[in-house]
């Protein structure tokens, strides 16, 4: 019997299967639940709870669609350290960095509190005689959200609070590795007041995620994920007729100029590289130093990665925990040998940590490599650890290149106090998230989020204004009342007159 179990209809339902997936504390290596893998057939239950629910509310008020959500705000606040706690323990991060995605997917679910204003349509009057048009944005129907592991809070609310706001009934397919967030949601989003089969749980793997791709009622699909399973949730739900946005992986690079604050630039770099233990899609995994700074950015860099505090989610004075599973460790692990073997200089290195007390865990130290080139496979994949590659450029010019070859394009940043430096560098870079003396550019939640290049599939972005684009569609009404004039049957193409 699996500990985690499906939500639909507004209650939990246990999982026929037989199949599912172990859930681990990764700081201890221990087992810690079990998840169960949802059949087609259950996912289609889901489908029908929620296309059931669809009609009363999309029927509803915005308003009090709304006040259902700013109930469920007060709930979270209620809940949000026991969440914080549970994120921890099934993903590893440390409990602040945990309150703190918490915190970051709030604040899209209070800019959804807001969207009965950017409901409202257009209206002009007179556009013929007697003729007036105006236009509104309708919910699509049922939508799902695939979600990843490294935000089990966060990334879930970049999808469902817009979905659910514009009047859209959802389906959470949360990651297996850590999907004990996704249930609790759903439970405080009942007790706020959300009828049942408007937010509904499938938990699952590759075979529930495919039955979502092919249900004919599913209208829409939100994806964030890795590049290549992106790129099938892209191509595969658009064949079946399906609104898509699939977000993908990321190399962000941080570029240090010259006349850049060092001191501010190595902060940067720490918090950016190995927060969350390098496994956030916004993460600094490449620091390029620009004109001969990078001798004197290791300088100060090295010795800070070889005191970084490392430990449980638990301990207060950690700053980063484990990675997710043993699997996950074992192929960051590989790619530490590789670069060693691709012939960049490893000069911090963190394969040999041992922690007592947690000898079980999935730790890896901060590790750095200097002398990457851009041809070696530690700079053009993604690892998603607490890696750092330093790629030395002489100009300007040849790091913004570096920038824009990279097949991806979620994220960079520029540290310079040279005001002309940083506009030309937004300007140019084909990235879509960019900082300027910000490691992290993550859009606040009225703004949209998203990546360019192999980094997002689809068209629009994630939440603000992008999201409630992509979970309404627009209608335009025409509209004439009889006058008494009548011209007869017209023939030829209507013009306005
Ligand atoms: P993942 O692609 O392995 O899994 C994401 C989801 O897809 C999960 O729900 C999983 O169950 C499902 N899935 C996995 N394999 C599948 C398959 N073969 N067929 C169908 N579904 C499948 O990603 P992950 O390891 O959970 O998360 C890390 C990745 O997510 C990184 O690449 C990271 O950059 C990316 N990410 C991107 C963003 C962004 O905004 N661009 C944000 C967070 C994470």
């Amino acid at each position: 019997m699996s500990d985690i179990q499906h939500y639909i209809g507004g209650k939990m339902v246990a999982g026929t299967s037989g199949r599912g997936g172990d859930v681990f504390n990764p700081a201890t290596g221990e087992k810690i639940r079990r998840v169960s893998f949802a059949t087609p057939a259950e996912l289609d239950s889901a489908v029908q709870a929620a296309a059931k629910a669809f009609p009363g509310w999309a029927a509803t008020p915005p308003l009090s669609r709304a006040r259902i959500l700013f109930k469920f705000l007060e709930l979270v606040a209620r809940e949000h350290d026991n969440i914080a706690r549970l994120v921890s323990e099934e993903h590893g991060k440390v409990f602040s960095d945990a309150q703190g995605e918490i915190t970051r997917g709030v604040e899209v679910v209070e800019f959804a509190c807001g969207i009965p204003h950017l409901m409202k349509g257009d209206f002009t009057e007179q556009v013929g005689r007697g003729i007036d048009s105006w236009s509104i944005r309708q919910p699509l129907g049922v939508c799902a959200g695939i979600t990843p592991f490294n935000f089990p809070v966060m990334v879930p609310m970049w999808m469902f609070p817009v979905a659910l706001a514009t009047g859209n009934t959802f389906i959470l397919k949360p990651s297996e590795r850590d999907p004990s967030a996704g249930i609790r949601i759903a439970e405080l989003l009942t007790e706020a007041g959300l009828p049942p089969g408007v937010f509904n749980v499938v938990n699952g793997d590759k075979e529930a995620v495919d039955a979502i791709l092919q249900h004919p009622q599913i209208a829409a699909v939100s994806f964030v994920g890795s590049t290549a399973i992106a790129e099938y949730i892209y191509t595969t739900a658009a064949a079946s007729g399906k609104r898509v946005q699939a977000l993908g992986g990321a190399k962000n690079h941080m570029v240090v100029m010259p006349d850049a604050d060092l001191d501010q630039a190595t902060d940067a770099l720490m918090g950016a590289a190995y927060g969350a233990a390098g496994e956030r899609c916004m993460a600094v995994s490449v620091a390029v130093a620009v004109g001969g700074v990078g001798d004197k950015l290791l300088d100060k860099l090295v010795p800070r990665v070889q005191a970084l505090k490392i430990g449980p989610g638990t301990d207060p004075e950690a700053e980063m925990g484990p990675l997710v599973t043993r699997q996950h460790y074992e192929k960051v692990r590989s790619y530490v040998d590789l670069g060693v073997k691709e012939g960049a200089k490893l000069v911090v290195d963190g394969r040999d940590l041992k922690l007592q007390g947690y000898e079980d865990g999935f730790f890896l130290g901060g590790c750095v490599f200097d002398e990457v080139k851009p041809e070696m496979r530690i700079y053009k994949e993604e690892i998603f650890g607490p890696v750092l590659a330093v790629v030395r450029a002489d100009t300007f010019d040849e790091a913004t290149k570096l920038v824009n070859d990279h097949e991806y394009g979620n994220g960079t940043a520029i540290f310079t106090r040279d005001g002309d430096a940083a506009r030309e560098f937004a300007s140019r870079v084909q990235i879509g998230m960019v900082g300027v003396n910000v490691p992290i550019p993550v859009p606040m939640a009225f703004h949209s989020f998203g990546g360019w290049k192999r980094s997002l599939f689809g068209d629009m972005s994630v939440y603000g204004m992008e999201g409630v684009r992509f979970y309404t569609r627009l209608k335009t009404i025409t509209s004439r009342w009889p006058t008494g004039i009548r011209a007869g049957a017209e023939f030829t193409m209507p013009t306005m007159r």
